[in-house]
């Protein structure tokens, strides 16, 4: 057994962990409160490569492993968590388009996506359905060569800054479930696409909101997989995007508890400085061995990927452990910051309410809780 990055790692981590610290941490509080993202911010990831390296260098990724992806999430989301959806949207959508889109269609968008020229949403939520994605309403009707595509998704990160949307519609009954779903590719710049925007208490500048999709004509050539596998073909690359999302809680809690340490050596109460009281170390102690335990999950998750082993499980374990852990250990930072911690010029209150939102985003503890169950177990586990 291993447990060391590689020296190519290493440099790719440091080039993200510079960037992170220069171009994103001192603006990640300013940046909460402006309406999009800075989109030459996201071109200068793009052209340090750092948006997916993950993905083929045919498509303009630089083919490296799904570890160094998982490296370079971190770092971002240390500088600034909400730029980090970036990196996560683009190395989910990414793959997705490379995998299951016509060649033409992948060579299109996905160079762009990773030089940082267009960002890509993912489209599943609708108001009614949520945790039973498998029985999404939003209609795929045959017209001709094309598709007609009828329904609201909701809930949709970047819903009103993306310029594309890999939206999943319902192309058999509903009495079908999954195997009733495919996967579309939806230029949002499409005739009868009307988005709208959600407030939120977290992650403004992502921006949740809907997209009503009313008769908006798609091509056939941009139906993703085989109709009617969708649900099946293209969530798989939902696993990856899991641990992803645990390193990018990781990293915004690791911040603020580096943070922490620095004010409780620095800060006196009863004579001595704050660090020296149990009462403070410990919870800092015990903050220091979840991190390094939801890490090593995080890593072990992607290692698996990397080596084409199953990793539903573990990528389940992540998503629903890692962000209840970041949000408080996140919790504890900002209470021993005291009176400060409450106050928005700290930035926990913010990581704590950002981090808050990936704890919902892409499948919620219990869902993944039946995942688990359902690798262990089988079907016997799950509502149906
Ligand atoms: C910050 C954020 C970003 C998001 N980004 C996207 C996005 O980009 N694209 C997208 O498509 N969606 C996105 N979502 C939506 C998200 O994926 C859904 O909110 C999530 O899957 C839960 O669905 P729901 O809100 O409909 O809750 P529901 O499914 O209605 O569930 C409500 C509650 O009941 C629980 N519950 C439901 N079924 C069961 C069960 N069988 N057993 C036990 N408990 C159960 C849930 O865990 C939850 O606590 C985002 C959400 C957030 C908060």
């Amino acid at each position: 057994m291993d447990f060391s990055f590689t020296p190519d790692q290493e440099r790719f981590r440091e080039t993200a962990r510079a960037f992170a610290e220069k171009r994103l941490a001192p603006d990640y509080q300013r940046r909460e409160r402006t309406d999009a993202l800075e989109r030459s911010l996201v071109r200068e990831m793009g052209s340090l490569g750092l948006i997916a390296p993950v993905l083929p260098e045919a498509l303009g990724g630089l083919g490296l492993d799904c570890i160094t992806m998982g490296l370079v999430t971190e770092e971002i989301a240390r500088g600034d968590f909400n730029v980090c959806y970036v990196q996560l949207l683009a190395a989910l959508n990414g793959q997705i388009l490379a995998r299951h889109a016509r060649p033409e269609l992948a060579a299109e968008w996905v160079p762009r996506l990773c030089r940082g020229e267009v960002l890509l949403a993912l489209a599943l939520t609708e108001p009614e359905t949520g945790s039973d994605a498998a029985h999404i309403k939003l209609k795929a009707r045959r017209n001709g060569e094309d598709y007609l595509l009828n329904g609201e998704k909701t809930s949709i990160s970047f819903a009103h800054q993306a310029d594309a949307a890999i939206t999943f519609a319902r192309t058999g009954g509903e009495d079908e479930g999954a195997h009733g779903v495919s996967a579309f590719f939806v230029p949002l710049d499409s005739p009868g696409i009307h988005r709208t925007r959600f407030e939120d208490v977290g992650s403004a500048v992502v921006g949740r909101g809907s997209l009503f999709f009313d008769d908006v004509k798609v091509p056939g050539a941009y139906r993703l997989g085989e109709e009617g596998r969708g649900f099946t073909q293209v969530m798989q690359g939902f696993d990856f995007s899991r641990a992803l999302i645990a390193l990018q809680c990781l990293g915004a809690a690791a911040v603020s508890l580096e943070e922490t340490w620095s004010y409780v050596t620095e800060r006196k109460a009863f004579g001595a400085h704050l660090a020296k009281f149990e009462g403070v170390s410990f919870p800092l102690a015990e903050a220091e061995t979840l991190l390094e335990a939801a890490r090593l999950l995080c890593y072990k998750t992607l290692w698996l990927k990397d080596h084409g082993k199953p990793h539903t499980a573990e990528a389940a374990m992540c998503k629903w452990w890692v962000p209840k852990t970041a949000f408080e250990v996140i919790h504890s930072c900002l209470l021993l910051h005291g009176h400060g911690g409450f106050g928005k010029e700290t930035p926990h209150q913010q990581r704590l309410r950002d981090v808050m939102g990936l704890e919902i985003g892409d499948g919620t503890a219990q869902i993944m809780k039946l995942i688990i169950a359902r690798e262990r177990v089988g079907r016997v586990a799950v509502p149906y």
